[in-house]
């Protein structure tokens, strides 16, 4: 389904960008892993290199221009081609407004704003002269609605929304599309450390955490999966859905029904 496709992935040595590697290597694409734990991103390339699918990791700090330059020089060197860009790093903080400091702000809106914008504007000379691209970026659902406590990713997610409408309208005639994806609560280890945080400022399991005040939130009660954001970051990659441009896509357990 993704033969002779190429991915590069961002923030992909854990949870959902790992998940969307291998995902997207199982059905047929040359995958690119890179983050910034240079070797968390080899030893997960080499475990898929291991169940025989086409793989490379690389170090590569999306906050740095000049990093994701030589990623995406590298990775197009290696395989000859770049059809797929997945925008996925992340990071988490939390903290009242007042109480949020600036340079961790500032730090967030870098990685999951800034740092999808310097990609895409490296990816799309290459995917214009192929005429044929895919650009995912990882929103939220925090990307849709507001969330206490959450300043910089919230900003960062609805920013990261509004830029891939545009970089959608400007290469809609070029056979690329750019969509957001804004998953609900997904069981990775970002989820997880915030969990850990909530468990231990009240003093109980992660199990009552989730029970207590994650739960409630989510219609299905339950935490997503890597695997069923992946499943779709697989769809919208693939050749049959170049109709679906523009979009910010939800996949949320419910969430934002209610
Ligand atoms: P994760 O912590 O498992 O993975 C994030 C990865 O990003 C890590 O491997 C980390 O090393 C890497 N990273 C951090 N800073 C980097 C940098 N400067 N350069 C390159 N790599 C960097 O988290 P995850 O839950 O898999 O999150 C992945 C994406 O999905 C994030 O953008 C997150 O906001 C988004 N997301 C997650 C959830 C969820 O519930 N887990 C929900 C909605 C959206």
């Amino acid at each position: 389904m993704l033969n002779n496709r190429v991915a590069f992935i961002t923030g992909a040595a854990s949870g959902i960008g790992l998940q969307i590697g291998k995902a997207m290597a199982e059905v047929g694409a040359d995958v690119v892993l890179t983050d910034i734990d240079a070797d968390k991103v080899e030893a997960a390339a080499e475990q898929l290199r291991l169940s025989g699918l086409s793989c490379a990791g690389i170090r590569c700090d999306v906050t740095i221009e000049s990093d994701l330059m030589q990623a995406i020089d590298e990775a197009v060197k290696q395989f000859g081609r770049l059809d797929i860009l997945v925008n996925n790093a992340g990071m988490q903080h939390v903290a009242l407004l007042e109480q949020f400091p600036t340079d961790v702000f500032e730090r967030m809106v870098k990685l999951m704003l800034t740092a999808p914008f310097m990609a895409m504007k490296q990816v799309l000379p290459v995917m214009k002269s192929q005429r044929y691209g895919r650009i995912l970026n990882m929103a939220s659902i925090n990307g849709v609605v507001g969330f206490a406590g959450k300043a910089a990713y919230n900003s960062a997610k609805h920013g990261l929304i509004g830029l891939t409408k545009v970089a959608a309208l400007e290469t809609a005639a070029d056979g690329i599309t750019v969509n957001a994806l804004c998953p609900g609560y997904v069981d990775t280890p970002l989820v997880r450390n915030q969990l850990e945080d909530l468990a231990r400022s009240r003093g109980i399991g992660q199990d009552r955490v989730l029970e207590e005040v994650i739960y409630p939130l989510v219609p299905q009660r339950r935490l997503l999966s890597t695997d069923e954001i992946a499943d779709y970051a697989v769809y919208l990659a693939g050749d049959r859905a170049g109709a679906i441009t523009g979009q910010a896509l939800l996949i949320d357990g419910g969430y934002t029904a209610q």
